[in-house]
């Protein structure tokens, strides 16, 4: 059966820069193909972004018998994996110190940790090549004098507690660029996302593991031997229903319409983009207002700028796609005043959506029973915590 006929996909005007770079249809066309779902699987993963991707991988790698089944609503997914900045990051100085507002600082010490063991597991994974990365480094940067000398007097403990967990030393410095104090991220990398996904569904796909895409959850009931799922598929819009002995949930932000006592609030971020620039002078990962703005480049002559979800956190709170006016507005704003570059020059927007918890711990746990197991509540800077998360959901089976 054609691909295109078979599946709900996004409408291009939606894609990703990521996407639209890797000329989606094809790749995507070229990679999967339809199979109808069987009657019973051993695990079923719900949602296909890089934490699900890394479930179904660890679960293949510790059950190489076992028939095992990754489904998603849509394809290519449509959440935040193939939609996000492309920063391989663990965190800045300058949100360490937010979020010891929410919990001991050890603890946010260990999520840092732990995003830097998930981004190298996924670069172990894949390999580099595969998920377009790049060491150029990071900054923060900070355009009051304040603000800098604040969160530069954090600067020698996030050093040693991180030295501690890693055994790394020399991951903040202080320095100046382009004319602004700035704490430097010498480890801090960048990767191409839709690139590292359809890398990531593709090992996937040829270590034996189902591929269902297409097929949108809408009820799941515990039974005596396992799980009792039903999806609906797609293209015809109709109901089916099947069994597993285990299901992971790795369905991040839009977890509630599954389970509404799951603590995962949706939150959407935008993306903008400019053409080529003749000049671009902002080559690396860049952080400011507590990690709240992001940029960086892409290629070397591309500025991608997004986030602000901070000027409007109710309007954004939503698992809804779209653009935030009051958000671009600001954002473009900060492009012409602190970037110095001509917002006309933007040619792409995208949104994204990401699921917060509270205190920005996902959540990782198995339900009483002991057959479902959730991960999810990635909280930002998901890409480097996923591989990771998925690896320890796996580990509950
Ligand atoms: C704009 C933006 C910028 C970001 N920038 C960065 C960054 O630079 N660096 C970084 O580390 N992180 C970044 N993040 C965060 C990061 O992208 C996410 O934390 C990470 O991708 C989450 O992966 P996931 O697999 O848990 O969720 P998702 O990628 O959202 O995957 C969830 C999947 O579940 C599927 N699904 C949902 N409900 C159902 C259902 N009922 N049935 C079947 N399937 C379902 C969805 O279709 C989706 O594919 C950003 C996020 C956004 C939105």
């Amino acid at each position: 059966m054609s691909i295109s006929k078979s599946f709900y996909r996004p409408k291009k005007a939606q894609w990703s820069y990521w996407e639209r770079e890797l000329k989606w249809d094809r790749t995507l066309a070229s990679y999967f193909s339809y199979r109808p779902l069987e009657s019973n699987y051993d695990f079923v993963v719900v949602g296909a972004g890089f934490t699900g991707l890394s479930a179904v991988y660890h679960l293949a790698k510790r059950h190489p018998r076992a028939k095992i089944a990754l489904i998603d609503r849509y394809l290519p997914p449509l959440g935040a994996s193939t939609r996000n900045a492309g920063f391989a990051c663990i965190g800045t100085v300058g949100e360490f110190i937010a979020d010891s507002q929410l919990e001991q600082p050890e603890c946010v010490w260990d999520r840092m940790h732990e995003r830097w063991q998930g981004l190298t597991l996924l670069r172990s994974i894949l390999g580099d090549q595969v998920i377009g990365y790049e060491s150029l480094g990071g900054h923060e940067l900070f355009t009051e004098e304040e603000e800098f000398e604040r969160v530069s007097g954090y600067l020698a403990s996030c050093n040693t507690a991180l030295k501690q967990r890693t055994g790394l030393d020399q991951w903040y410095n202080l320095t100046r660029i382009n004319g602004y104090n700035a704490i430097q991220m010498p480890r801090e990398g960048q990767l191409q996302p839709a690139m590292a996904w359809s890398g990531f569904a593709h090992l996937c796909e040829q270590m034996g593991i189902h591929l269902a895409w297409g097929r949108k959850l809408v009820d799941m009931t515990e039974k005596m031997d396992g799980v009792c799922l039903t999806v609906e598929e797609g293209a015809k819009g109709s109901h089916q229903q099947f069994r597993s002995s285990s299901v992971i949930l790795a369905t991040n932000a839009f977890s509630k319409s599954i389970d509404r006592d799951i603590s995962v609030s949706p939150c959407r971020g935008l993306v903008l983009l400019t053409k080529a620039l003749d000049s671009q002078p902002w080559q690396g990962t860049f952080h400011a207002q507590q990690g709240y703005i992001y940029f960086r480049n892409v290629g070397t002559d591309r500025l991608l700028l997004g986030g602000a979800r901070h000027v409007d956190f109710s309007g954004e709170t939503t698992t809804q796609f779209g653009v935030n006016t009051e958000i671009k507005a600001f954002l473009l704003k900060y492009m012409k005043e602190i970037l110095v570059i001509d917002p006309s020059e933007v040619e792409f927007e995208w949104s994204g959506i990401m699921g917060f918890t509270p205190d920005k711990n996902p959540v990782i746990r198995t339900e009483l029973s002991g057959n479902i197991a959730l991960a999810v509540g990635l909280s930002g800077m998901g890409v480097a915590l996923s591989a990771e998360l998925g690896r320890k959901a796996a580990e509950f089976f």
